[in-house]
């Protein structure tokens, strides 16, 4: 059953196409800055995703390479989308809370993992990876995060 998600006022709302399973937790510190807290995305491939009030939107180009969605009326963060061109262009990582109902979503791993506060952590055994290795399993695919 597709899911659906929507930011806190309801100015903005998306279904997602795609099944989705997992979701990962990111400790960069524009994520950070970004969520006021951890980001959890789930990744959804560009074509995957239909969003409604979609005029609602307003991104910012976070970096050379991604942008971030946001409702400009209530200031809730829908989602990071990779913009530069690769294998990646056009996904989304939507973010976990703004799913109506995250039941059968799970989070499994965490990036930036060296760049956690200390203040706090996930529990369980979550596949972890630093910088360095994030940063290297991109330039592999051609691209920065
Ligand atoms: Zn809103
Ligand atoms: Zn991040």
């Amino acid at each position: 059953m597709p899911k659906t998600g929507s930011c806190l006022c309801g100015a903005v709302k998306y279904t997602v196409k795609s099944e989705i399973t997992h979701a990962g937790a990111c400790h960069c510190g524009m994520c950070r800055k970004w969520s006021g807290g951890i980001y959890i995305g789930i990744a959804v491939p560009g074509d995957g995703m239909e969003i409604e009030g979609s005029e609602n939107v307003t991104t910012f180009a976070s970096s050379e390479w991604a942008e971030r969605g946001f409702c400009g009326k209530c200031g809730s963060n829908i989602y990071y989308r990779v913009t530069a061109p690769g294998p990646y262009q056009g996904t989304y990582h939507i973010g976990m809370g703004t799913l109506d109902d995250t039941d059968g979503v799970t989070v499994t791993e965490e990036i930036f993992t060296d760049l956690k506060p200390e203040g706090y952590a996930f529990d369980g055994n979550l596949k972890g990876m630093t910088e360095a290795e994030v940063m290297a399993m991109f330039a592999q695919a051609g691209e920065g995060q």
